[in-house]
């Protein structure tokens, strides 16, 4: 039985660490303790507050006051079948548990965020998307049911047939709770990619690589530097990557220890101190450098070479520095991520780089990917490019770099374009209405007939008026 205890408040940041909440947190492990803790949270006059590993950037994760369920420990695999590749799990499971179930049989999940940790629960409140959105959609596109608990306690299977399942899914933890997914995986023969690395000088380049590839590339992504100016904006560093085919399974690209990353960086760092090292080059200058060094150096050493890459390494890149984000402490940072039609994108994400560097507030990371639409409820999808933009916060930046994402989401609003709330920290209102439309008002209304008490709520629906 659980009480209402204070010794459970805690505080709780999204992953930039630049926002945070008190809430009173709770790791149920079965369907009952969440039906109990929703029945809890009402005898106590508190909101509900629905949270995996809080992958999410901002406030998306965070419910000041809240009862929080996180619902990590809820991550067993209840059914794999290595004939049909479907997966049944709690929602708790991570898309690390999905791979290293999947893979020694020849299945890769069908869509994987640039980290393995998210939850399914999390990764289906937000419905990621991966480098191969342009060809796969997001993850809902590969679920086949889900079990979701509403306010009232009642439990629910909902398949694609059914409305609601393009609500909950993409419904950013405001409808119900998740309590078990099924998905498609998707059939692999080897656990490598081909992968070409082109270096695009500008945005034409880069428009240009997307444009080639994408009629048959498994996955794309590009690196922008976003401190390159002039006839220089918009160079980076492209991949493409293609499963590498073979007539029989390749059982040594399929085992899990031929995938893992490894401990240490060259066999002689440690990866876990790496982010101490990053840390006093993570400014303007020290930034600066890097980038333009990434750059130069795949323009000079790997233009247009192809190599052979494992899924793990190509997927999680970003896995490979334990702590990274610490480089960014005190005052953390935000991930401002846009997505533009395509007729328009090339002059939003310039002019975009330009606004940047007009406010001295450049980006230490631009990725841009290419993307296709989908009928989820609070999509962000557009057959168009996105752009992710790694912003340092501190106490002296603020109040500009808010500033300087409002005019971003005004050109990127006038141009027809969406957000992502995962990695969103600043939109406002006024952004949200102009760019989700009548599917606010719909998401709206099912969130009354639902959830009429307005039980489950976030930091982040209480600031973009989503509830
Ligand atoms: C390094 C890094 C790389 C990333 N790369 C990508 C990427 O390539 N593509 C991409 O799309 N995203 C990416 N993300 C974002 C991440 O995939 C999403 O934020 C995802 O939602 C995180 O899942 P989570 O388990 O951490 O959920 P949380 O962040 O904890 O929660 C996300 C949302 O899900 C809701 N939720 C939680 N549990 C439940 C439940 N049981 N039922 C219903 N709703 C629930 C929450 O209320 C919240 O609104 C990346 C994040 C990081 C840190």
């Amino acid at each position: 039985m659980y009480e209402f205890d204070r010794q459970r408040i805690t505080k709780l940041s999204g992953f930039g660490m630049t926002q945070s909440s008190d809430a009173y947190l709770y790791r149920p492990t079965s369907e009952d303790q969440i039906r109990e803790l929703l029945s809890l949270a009402r005898q106590q006059g508190r909101k509900v507050t629905l949270r995996g590993s809080a992958r999410s950037y901002g406030d998306a994760p965070n419910g000041s006051e809240s009862l929080c369920i996180d619902i990590c420990r809820m991550n067993r695999v209840i059914d794999w079948n290595p004939d049909s590749g479907l997966i049944t799990c709690e929602s708790g499971a991570t898309i690390e548990t999905l791979w290293r179930t999947g893979i020694e049989d020849g299945w890769w999940p069908p869509i994987v965020s640039g980290t393995m940790a998210p939850t399914l629960a999390g990764a289906l409140g937000m419905n990621i998307h991966g480098k191969n959105n342009f060809k796969a959609g997001p993850l809902g596109n590969h679920v086949t049911s889900l079990d979701v608990m509403w306010a009232d306690g009642r439990v629910e299977t909902l398949e694609p047939s059914n409305p609601l399942f393009f609500a909950v899914i993409s419904g950013a933890g405001l409808l119900g709770v998740i309590l078990r997914v099924t998905i498609k995986m998707s059939k692999i023969s080897t656990g490598n990619l081909r992968v070409l690395a082109v270096s695009p000088r500008d945005w034409d380049q880069q428009f240009e690589l997307f444009e080639k590839y994408e009629g048959d590339a498994d996955y794309m992504v590009s690196w922008v530097d976003c401190f390159g100016r002039g006839d220089q904006s918009g160079r980076g560093q492209f991949h493409a990557g293609w499963y590498l085919q073979s007539d029989e399974a390749d059982y040594r690209s399929l085992l899990i220890d031929s995938q893992d990353l490894p401990d240490s960086i060259m066999g002689l760092v440690p990866k876990s101190v790496v982010w101490r090292f990053l840390k006093p080059l993570n400014n303007r200058f020290g930034m600066r450098f890097l980038n333009a060094a990434k750059h130069h150096a795949g323009a000079i050493l790997g233009n247009h070479k192809t190599v052979t890459q494992s899924l793990v390494a190509f997927s999680f890149l970003l896995d490979y520095v334990p702590n990274w984000r610490n480089a960014y402490l005190p005052g953390g940072f935000i991930q401002y991520q846009s997505f533009v039609p395509k007729e328009s994108a090339k002059h939003v994400f310039a002019a975009q780089i330009q606004l940047q560097q007009e406010y001295r507030l450049e980006s230490f990371l631009g990725v841009m990917k290419r993307h296709k639409q989908d009928r989820f409820l609070l999509t962000n999808s557009v057959d168009g490019y996105s752009l992710a933009l790694d912003f340092k916060v501190t106490t002296g930046n603020k109040n500009r770099l808010i500033s300087l994402c409002h005019k971003m989401n005004d050109l990127v609003l006038s141009h027809g374009g969406r957000f992502y709330l995962a990695k969103d920290s600043t939109l406002r209102k006024q952004d949200l209405e102009q760019y989700l439309g009548p599917a606010l008002n719909e998401f709206k209304a099912l969130k009354q007939e639902l959830d009429p008490e307005c039980l489950f709520v976030t930091d982040q629906a209480r600031r973009i008026g989503l509830i």
